[in-house]
């Protein structure tokens, strides 16, 4: 079931598993994948950005002799976002190899070198000289993780894609308990630093903010931002992952309907450089909370959160603003030199107000036309 690749080494008797049958994890090949040319050169292009270099050329371009047919699929691949990370990567390499020579699969690592201004590039160029099966895609300048995962995702050819971070906190040992739990049935499978090796200016926030984002999302994690994730390939082919989105993949995922789990991992010290996010993360991160919600719960009612908050807003202003009158009917002097009856008038108003943005969302909604994306899971037909 092997023979897929043909660089994997024989293995080991030892290596042979615990004597349960192998499952398969060949995926059917995806229908609107352009066929592509092989991934021999130094840097692995997406598949859909060679077609779209394919499809920019004049017509009379030469045509290359080699054609292969659609990239096999593998079993696994390994997507790893990094920026300036040179010290770390020889290592993690090494562990790498150490832990996906265990478990037979077939499988590639994807490297995506986020614009690294450090000598990354040239560790990575080194590794896949040694190991093919090592990939590298250099961006030209630094974009973000995010878009770094986004096209590892794209060009990933695995049935199931983890992603780890390349600073080495993240432990691959670990990979074949994520990849046990997706062959339970699970879509996504994200690991949980339960003890965390970071500073408690990280920690502290980092528990707010999985706090606010379970609650938020519906879906109950203990640490949505970790980077040791594994996915079954539809979650990464059909998740939109930009701007700063990484740390919501399990709430997107959840709110497409994949089947989301968690597990413990260990999580280990940084050893060189340092955290390439800083204080900003925090606004940021929230920001990107309303961005999800926006864009998945009520991206196609608005009405339903802008006319909650501002019906909420109204009626506690018009209560206010009763009670106030009533008073002056009982014989009050004066009412309008109260603080109370100022901020009950500012919650009409601005209760008014987030109505009436709901509704010219609801009309924008509709006035769009665009078709509704659901997640299809199976089709019998
Ligand atoms: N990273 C990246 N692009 C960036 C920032 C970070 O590819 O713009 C990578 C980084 O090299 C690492 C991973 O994302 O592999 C996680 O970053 P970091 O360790 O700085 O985050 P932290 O662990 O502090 O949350
Ligand atoms: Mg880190």
């Amino acid at each position: 079931m092997t023979q897929e690749d043909e660089q994997q080494p024989p293995q080991p008797p030892s290596h042979r598993g615990e004597g349960a049958p192998r499952r398969s994890f060949h995926r059917r090949r995806r229908p609107h994948r352009p066929p592509t040319q092989g991934t021999t050169g130094e840097t692995a292009a997406a598949p859909e950005t060679q077609a779209a270099v394919k499809a920019a050329a004049p017509a009379a371009a030469p045509q290359p002799l080699r054609q292969h047919a659609q990239p096999r699929s593998l079993d696994l691949s390994v997507v790893i976002p990094l920026f300036n990370e040179e010290q770390s990567i020889e290592d993690l390499v090494r562990q790498l190899r150490d832990v996906l020579s265990t478990i037979r699969m077939s499988y590639e690592v994807i490297f995506v070198d986020d614009g690294s201004s450090d000598g990354s590039f040239n560790v990575l160029r080194r590794a896949h000289q040694q190991n093919p099966r090592i990939k590298v895609i250099r961006f030209r300048r630094n974009y973000g993780k995010s878009a770094a995962l986004s096209v590892g995702f794209k060009s990933a050819r695995g049935a199931i894609v983890i992603t780890m971070d390349a600073d080495l906190q993240d432990d691959p040992r670990e990979i074949p308990n994520l990849i046990r739990r997706i062959r339970e049935g699970y879509d996504l499978v994200s690991g949980w630093k339960k003890k965390r090796r970071d500073p408690i200016t990280r920690t502290i926030p980092s528990k707010f903010f999985n706090f606010v984002t379970s609650l938020m999302s519906g879906l109950k994690l203990h640490d949505f931002n970790c980077g040791l994730k594994a996915y079954r390939s539809a979650v990464v082919k059909e998740v939109r992952v930009y701007g700063e989105l990484h740390r919501y993949i399990p709430a997107l995922a959840h709110f497409s309907g994949f089947r989301v789990t968690e597990v413990p991992v260990e999580h280990r010290p940084r050893k060189f450089g340092k955290s390439k996010f800083g204080a900003g993360r925090f606004i940021r991160g929230f920001l990107d909370l309303l961005t999800v919600l926006f864009t998945t719960r009520y991206f196609r009612r608005p009405l339903h959160f802008f006319g909650a908050v501002g019906s909420l807003f109204a009626l506690a202003g018009l209560v206010i603003n009763v009670w106030l009158s009533i008073l002056k009917l009982l014989g009050e002097t004066s009412i309008s030199n109260r603080p109370l009856f100022l901020v009950g008038i500012l919650l009409i108003v601005v209760g008014v107000q987030f109505v009436s943005i709901g509704l010219l969302g609801e009309m924008i909604t509709k006035a769009q036309h665009s078709e509704e994306e659901y997640s299809i899971r199976e089709t019998i037909m």
